[in-house]
């Protein structure tokens, strides 16, 4: 059997070390430059590739093909091997056959990098013997040939969704649904709504979708379709016989007739996003058999994720808080929404057609100054020009931060929230929130 992988990035390399030691004939292709370090694996593996180029005589003789999770199915290269009728998977869908370990998958329009290292740290904590995996970290294929654990929690995109055929979480999470990605789906927001709820297409009557069900696009989809799953919903405002939801300010969750209560203060994650992550988490661990006093404790000691409404430092009474990772108007919204003081807002970078009228109350209740840092700033300024005071262009983080301590006042808030993707001005979100931060330091 002739295994192409297309992409020798971490679930590229991760693939072929797996079909390599399940004994396919092995070859890696990308069309870009592979990483040195990933060059020596597939060399220290006997793994053969090729890089800056795709030969079409080595490729389209694959008998199956594992596309990485950058790749458009738009790609010349991809378009000839599914015209040839050449299966092209997911890195997911290639691994999980070739492990017994229960599987958790989380995907979300936002929220998914949060949840899973909750999830992660809700399980890891009750002593199982869990891995992590998908977006996050080391390859789950490659995890899956050194074959350690007994479960995994796997952050999955809806690219890598697209490329899956059997495989099914035992456990799946949708964290919510909004625009985001859409260039990769015609631009067409119901082919990305299918693309997350390929999640539980393959689940069945004894595994589980854990939802929100405070969210538009989610709700209309169950509406209309079916999923063999066990539906267990959260809220912020409804309540269910069985599901998670707020109630006299604690989280219940009542799961396979369990019930499990928590004060929603002694949750350490922040913010009404936050808690519905913290919901979807819990009723993992519920499922799981996790007991109720690990689960407090882990929900109250977990500090969340670096670039995720992270709290920097407080300087002269001013909190400044990095949300670098905020790349869409959804996950900028529930930040503002957290905000409890007056708002210095950092704001701009590449717009995936956004619309900023989702932000106007907010904007409007919360935010006293606006820095755009951006290459192009036009439509924010269009947006918010009457509605803030003060509102200066900048180009550059160490700018934008000085900016923004020269503006605020004791017992406000300095806030980096995108809503933009970074690639104008840094190499990514990583890159921003990490000069954010060292601006920060060096005020
Ligand atoms: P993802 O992995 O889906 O991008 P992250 O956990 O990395 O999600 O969070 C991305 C951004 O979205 C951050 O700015 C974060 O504060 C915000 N966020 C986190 N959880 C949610 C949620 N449930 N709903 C909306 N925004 C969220």
């Amino acid at each position: 059997m002739r295994l192409v992988v297309l992409g020798g990035g971490e679930s590229g390399v991760g693939t072929a070390i797996l079909g390599k030691e399940k004994g396919y004939d092995v070859f890696v292709s990308d069309f870009g430059k592979i990483k040195e370090n990933y060059k020596e694996v597939l060399i220290k593996n006997g793994i053969d590739w090729e890089d800056e180029k795709h030969t079409e005589s080595l490729i389209l003789n694959a008998d199956v093909v594992m596309k990485s999770p950058g790749i458009p199915e738009k790609a010349p290269i991809v378009k000839k091997l599914v015209e040839k009728g050449i299966p092209v998977i997911s890195e997911i869908e290639f691994a999980a056959p070739f492990t017994k370990a229960i599987t958790i998958g989380i995907t979300g329009s936002n929220g998914k990098t949060t949840t899973t290292m909750l999830t992660y740290h809700l399980l890891k904590s009750a002593g199982l013997n869990v891995g992590l995996a998908g977006n996050i970290g080391k390859s789950f294929a490659e995890q899956v040939a050194e074959d350690k654990y007994d479960s995994y929690v796997l952050e999955l995109s809806s690219f890598q969704l697209d490329g899956i055929i059997n495989y099914k979480p035992h456990i799946a999470i949708i964290t919510n649904i909004s625009p985001d990605h859409l260039d990769r789906y015609d631009y067409k927001y119901e082919n990305y709504i299918d693309s997350k709820f390929r999640i539980t297409m393959n689940q069945t009557e004894e595994d589980y979708l854990i939802y929100d069900a405070d969210d538009e696009a989610i709700s209309e989809w169950l509406q209309k379709n079916k999923t063999r799953a066990k539906l267990i919903p959260f809220s912020l405002t409804k309540t269910f016989e069985e599901g998670v939801f707020i109630k006299n300010n604690k989280m219940e969750a009542i799961i396979n007739q369990e019930e499990f209560q928590m004060e929603t203060a002694a949750i350490a994650l922040e913010g009404k996003h936050n808690f519905k992550n913290a919901m979807a988490a819990t009723s993992v661990a519920k499922l799981m058999q996790i007991r109720k006093a690990t689960i407090r404790e882990s929900l109250s000691n977990f500090q969340g994720v670096e670039h995720r409404l992270e709290k920097v430092l407080k300087i002269q009474n001013v909190q400044y808080i990095n949300d670098s990772k905020a790349t869409n108007v959804n996950a900028t919204f529930f930040a503002l929404d957290s905000m409890n003081t007056p708002t210095v807002w950092i704001v701009g970078g590449v717009d995936k057609g956004n619309d900023y009228n989702e932000l106007m109350a907010l904007v409007r209740e919360k935010v006293k100054a606006i820095i755009c840092l951006g290459v192009e700033n036009r439509k924010i300024i269009d947006a918010f020009g009457n509605v803030v005071d003060v509102m200066v262009e900048v180009g550059t983080m160490t700018e934008a931060v000085r900016m923004a301590q020269h503006i605020s006042e004791k017992g406000d808030t300095v806030l980096l929230s995108p809503a933009c993707a970074s690639f104008d001005l840094f190499e990514n979100y990583e890159d921003r929130g990490r000069q954010f931060k060292d601006a920060v330091h060096n005020l």
